[in-house]
């Protein structure tokens, strides 16, 4: 068995203090988990460094945790928020400049100040891109509103990573069944659906050189291709898009394996999507750092793969040297 021991994990998480998420966003979680994840969150230190070693990631891509600043009413609020939160990531980053690269955190509430928050984050603050949590208050990225949001992206030229936040709504199939809700089901639902409304929406046709990266080995979606192909090409807007979705969905989109360390949806993911597409990560500190690091070493693929997948890919797509 290689180990890998320069592993880059893109999908992990830290809290900046006044951003923790509500009581009842994280209700379903096992109090004695909850309590961990808690205390491991706001802690971007020593422990986290030493947790990194033993996993072999020699650096961990940063971002608010969810719900963070998506589901805060009032704009004003949520725009101070996020400048606060980028400013302490920033201060988490210096701390250890080598192993730490960061995401921005967005108020979308007020699109043309958090087109300005996210160049400050770039240009300034060296970030690699930003990190989105679901809808923001309802309202998703196809959205007309949200054209400048892509259009900055584009100059930017840094991908957009659409993480699960928490659905502004709740679906009859989700009522009285709480066991459902969350990680286990409904944002898998959420996120996925939220990315085909781009898909649907010809949103890359509009803008080329935006991509995005979908955590959770795609949110399903690599398995999926297929059929979303067969059955949009029997409906009008289907057939009005300028490609079948699977195609943009592979030009566009790049996955991380965040919180799933199976082979067989790996392999699915690396077929579907191809190898350059694919790209490790934990989901810090929700899932545990150490299976995660032991599952992408011994998983059964060639070494070829392995390496992209590990480091390679997330170099090339966040411009890592
Ligand atoms: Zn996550």
């Amino acid at each position: 068995m290689q180990t890998i021991t320069n592993k880059i994990a893109l999908e992990e998480h830290f809290c900046a203090p006044g951003l923790e998420p509500s009581i009842k966003d994280v209700a379903f979680f096992d109090p004695e988990v909850l309590h961990k994840i808690e205390l491991a969150l706001p802690e971007v230190s020593e422990q986290r460094l030493k947790a990194m070693d033993s996993a072999g990631i020699s650096i961990q891509v940063l971002s608010q945790t969810a719900p963070g600043v998506q589901s805060i009413k009032a704009a004003a609020d949520a725009i101070e928020l996020a400048r606060w939160a980028n400013d302490c990531l920033q201060k988490h980053i210096k701390f250890s400049p080598e192993r730490f690269r960061g995401f921005a955190c967005l108020a979308l509430q007020d699109v043309d100040t958090a087109c300005d928050e996210l160049k400050r984050c770039v240009e300034e603050l060296g970030f690699v891109g930003a990190l989105i949590n679901g809808s923001t208050n309802g309202a998703y990225l196809d959205e007309p509103q949200f054209s400048r949001f892509w259009q900055t992206l584009e100059q930017l030229d840094v991908p957009l990573y659409l993480h699960p936040g928490l659905p502004a709504d709740h679906p009859q199939v989700f009522r009285g069944h709480p066991e459902l809700e969350g990680a286990v089901w409904s944002w898998t639902c959420d996120t996925s659906s939220h990315l085909l409304r781009l898909v649907f929406a010809g949103l890359f046709d509009r803008y080329p050189q935006a991509r995005v990266i979908l955590g959770h080995m795609g949110e399903t979606l690599p398995y999926m291709l297929w059929r979303l192909d067969s059955r949009a090409a029997v409906t009008t807007v289907g057939r009005a898009l300028s490609q079948p979705p699977s195609e943009t969905i592979k030009q566009k989109v790049v996955i991380t394996t965040s919180g799933v360390c199976a082979d067989a949806a790996l392999r699915c993911a690396l077929e579907a999507m191809g190898d350059e597409a694919v790209m490790f990560s934990v989901d810090y500190p929700y899932e545990d750092i150490q299976v995660s690091a032991n599952w992408i070493e011994n998983a059964n693929i060639n070494e070829v793969q392995r390496i992209k997948v590990c480091s390679a890919n997330a170099a090339r797509v966040l411009k890592l040297s």
